[in-house]
């Protein structure tokens, strides 16, 4: 197929709730999302989720949207198959994965629109409800953490993810494992918020039966995770690290981590996202779908991804309300504890009228043939 348009849209969308990470603490975002269009008139659909305001990997959403102009000419350059689209060579430029996979996710929609069927179907997926987790973020106190777990459990979350950093840890887990019970699934991520002193102190956290302790190192201290996995009975699970298919194999092979968290923003696109999750299910590795704040443009193909078969935890991909006053689309709704994979053409779900219409939005056309 040929693409003839690459435009942008940018729009302000506060959130209902801050969400404080040991990165810094998200207030708001500002939306950006990629449509592109064939000759033919056909469109798909993309967001950029690099964040504003706070460390992370990658570049920022500032840095990330100079990336998404430079970047989208590339589409106008002939035939284009998402299926080609792998963020290491397609496009001739290393880094700028939060960019590649706005665009190639925005690629992926237009395919699976073109040929009538739904992204999940596309790429191969098996569900059709996805059971959720959700994150609780850090808060002042441990009462705060406390209410706010225990109020995500009451509206059907089944898994809650605590972010914690040294200070705020073995207490917090402690007092949300006694308010939830034992049925519901715990997990933490820290960020890397720890440095291997530490592995004494997070060893602590085996008594309260986790599903696993997220990315406790910096990102590259593959060894140190290695250590601590050999250390401590809690399963040690890797986020930052894990960029690139090599990373993850890299990281699975030293026993540094046995789950990863894949999102496919932070790894360059869906295509890499499907082909980590081949390669993690055929070395016998636990998998999930990570979010990172998506509206729900971002929240579908998302959704896509965690109905394949080797995504074998529950995805971070709360329910619209949880994140959102107004979602960009449609919202996605908690049912029973479960979120619907969407089975519309493409990601299923498209902008509603208000984001171009929002007094504050920017369009851009980054590229026109
Ligand atoms: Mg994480």
């Amino acid at each position: 197929m040929r693409i003839t348009e690459v435009t942008s849209v940018r729009v302000p969308v506060p959130l209902v709730d801050p969400l404080r990470t040991s990165h810094g603490t998200h207030h708001s975002r500002t939306v950006s999302l990629i449509r592109v269009t064939t000759d033919d008139g056909v469109s798909g659909w993309g967001e950029d989720v690099a964040p504003s305001g706070v460390r992370y990997v990658g570049d920022s959403a500032e840095e990330s949207f100079v990336s998404l102009r430079g970047l989208a000419p590339l589409l106008g350059r002939g035939d284009v198959l998402a299926e080609d689209m792998q963020s290491d060579t397609w496009w001739g430029v290393g880094g700028r994965e939060f960019a590649k996979h706005a665009l190639e996710s925005a690629v992926w929609d237009l395919t699976a629109r073109l040929r009538g069927v739904s992204l999940a179907t596309l790429l191969g997926g098996e569900r059709a409800r996805v059971y959720p987790g959700v994150v609780v973020g850090l808060h002042d106190t441990v009462d705060e953490t406390v209410a706010a777990a225990a109020s995500r459990v009451l509206e059907g979350y089944v898994r809650i993810k605590l972010k914690i950093e040294p200070g705020r840890d073995i207490d917090v887990v402690r007092r949300v494992r006694e308010a939830v019970g034992a049925s519901v699934t715990v997990q933490v991520d820290a960020n890397g918020a720890y440095t291997r002193e530490d592995s004494g102190r997070l060893s602590l956290l085996d008594e309260f039966g986790l599903e696993f302790i997220e990315q406790p190192f910096a990102a590259d201290d593959l060894e140190g995770h290695a250590e601590l996995s050999r250390r401590i009975s809690t399963r040690v699970c890797l986020d930052e690290s894990i960029v690139s298919l090599a990373d993850l194999r890299r990281a699975v092979g030293m026993g540094a981590c046995s789950v990863v968290n894949i999102k496919p923003s932070r790894v360059g696109g869906i295509g890499n996202a499907v082909a980590m999750h081949d390669a993690a299910r055929d070395s016998g590795t636990d998998a999930w779908v990570g979010g990172m704040l998506e509206t729900g443009i971002g929240r579908a193909s998302c959704l896509a991804l965690a109905s394949l078969p080797g995504f074998t935890l529950t995805p971070d991909l709360s329910a619209s309300n949880r994140y959102f006053e107004r979602d960009v689309t449609e919202p996605f709704l908690l049912e029973g504890g479960a979120i619907t994979v969407p089975t519309g053409a493409g990601i299923g779900v498209e902008p509603l009228p208000w984001v171009s219409g929002h007094p504050e939005a920017v369009i851009e056309t980054l590229f026109s043939a």
